[in-house]
């Protein structure tokens, strides 16, 4: 198990040099590209969401890799999951709408892509989510009013790996 720290920005303008983009446990600051690699490679890691200013811990959710499962969740999801989000799955987070940290499992029924602006939204405020059957999620704002975000629900083909990379690849000519 990796254990590392990513520094997580709440404001997307913001951009603080002075900050590793990545703490790693018993070794210290490494690069951004250092902790994307090691990420990719690891089984699994715990994500420690905390506040940028204060250190306070956000949230704490517990990543495996599977790879079925995220094909199934990007197939599912297409896009961030807050209603009217129209960032694209690929690159926003997997979130679990139960942290783990609080037993909230690892599975389709408990995971849901927001980007990174919504992620924090959801740990940082006092919107509340809950996954209904069938991948809706409900998310209720301070003042109790409900939204419901569907699945697209259309069939759509994610392509694997090796065909994703064929896809980007340059024509020869
Ligand atoms: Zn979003």
């Amino acid at each position: 198990m990796v254990s590392m720290m990513f520094s997580f920005e709440v404001n997307p303008t913001h951009t603080d040099h002075l900050t590793p983009p990545a703490l790693l446990a018993g070794y210290g600051p490494v690069d951004a590209e250092t902790a994307r690699r090691l990420a990719a490679n690891a089984p699994g890691w715990d994500r420690v969401m905390t506040d940028p200013y204060t250190g306070a811990v956000l949230g704490v959710d517990r990543y495996r890799k599977n790879k079925d499962l995220e094909r199934h969740l990007r197939a599912r999801d297409e896009r961030c999951r807050c209603p009217g989000c129209i960032r694209l799955a690929r690159g926003t987070d997997v979130d679990h709408t139960v942290d783990a940290a609080r037993g909230g499992p690892t599975e389709h029924t408990n995971l849901a892509h927001l980007c990174r602006r919504h992620h924090t939204l959801k740990h940082e405020t006092a919107w509340r989510v809950r996954q209904l059957p069938g991948g809706i999620l409900e998310w209720t704002g301070p003042t109790g009013r409900t939204y419901h975000d569907r699945p697209p629900g259309v069939v759509t083909f994610v392509p694997d790996e090796t065909t994703a990379a064929a896809l980007n690849e340059t024509a020869p000519f």
